[in-house]
């Protein structure tokens, strides 16, 4: 049973001029360290996704696992990853993004989801948003419906929420 009252907050360690200088890392290892704060956490997941009727959950290597295989778990449906480059043994899709600073590339398996399924992406923190449009890109390649995405923590500054105008986004920590 989720607590309204759960202050998320406590479990997020704040790590400045990590992994450069000027960035602020949001660490989610002591919410994960902490069994009633990750389940808390992952419930809050849970009761977004059971409303809008999600069928799967995609995540993004690696915490979108951390945070979306609980979820999925908790729901009874399946979980999709998408992973990095090298990862995955059979047919996939694929998409490149942009970084900060880079080029990073994104692959899912052809047959993770099924045309017509309703996907849920989850991931851990919602920044400049490149990570979940991409993820969004290669589960609506595959046919699925995007139902949403959601986060433990969005960085409100860096505006992700606006490269996903038309999904329903839920982030349970702002910064
Ligand atoms: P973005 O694609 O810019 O939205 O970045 C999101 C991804 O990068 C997530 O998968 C996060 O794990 C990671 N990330 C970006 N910024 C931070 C941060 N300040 N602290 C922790 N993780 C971050």
């Amino acid at each position: 049973m989720a607590d309204k009252e759960f202050d998320f907050s406590k479990y997020v360690a704040s790590i400045p001029d990590f992994p450069e200088p000027g960035v602020i890392f949001r660490d989610i290892s002591p919410l994960m360290a902490d069994g009633k704060a990750y389940s808390e956490a992952t419930d809050r997941i849970t009761n977004f996704a059971k409303a809008r009727g999600t069928e799967m959950i995609c995540g993004p290597e690696a915490r979108g696992f951390i945070v979306g295989c609980p979820v999925a778990n908790q729901l009874g449906v399946g979980f999709a990853p998408a992973r990095k480059k090298g990862k995955l043994p059979r047919e996939t899709v694929s998409v490149k993004f942009q970084l900060e600073y880079g080029e990073a590339e994104l692959f899912m398996h052809k047959d993770a989801v099924k045309p017509g399924q309703k996907v849920l992406i989850v991931d851990d923190l919602l920044a400049t948003g490149g990570t979940v449009a991409a993820t969004i890109d290669l589960v609506e390649q595959l046919g699925g419906i995007v139902v949403g995405a959601a986060f433990l923590i969005e960085l409100e500054d860096l505006h992700g929420r606006d490269k996903m105008k038309g999904y329903d986004i839920f982030s349970l920590l702002k910064y």
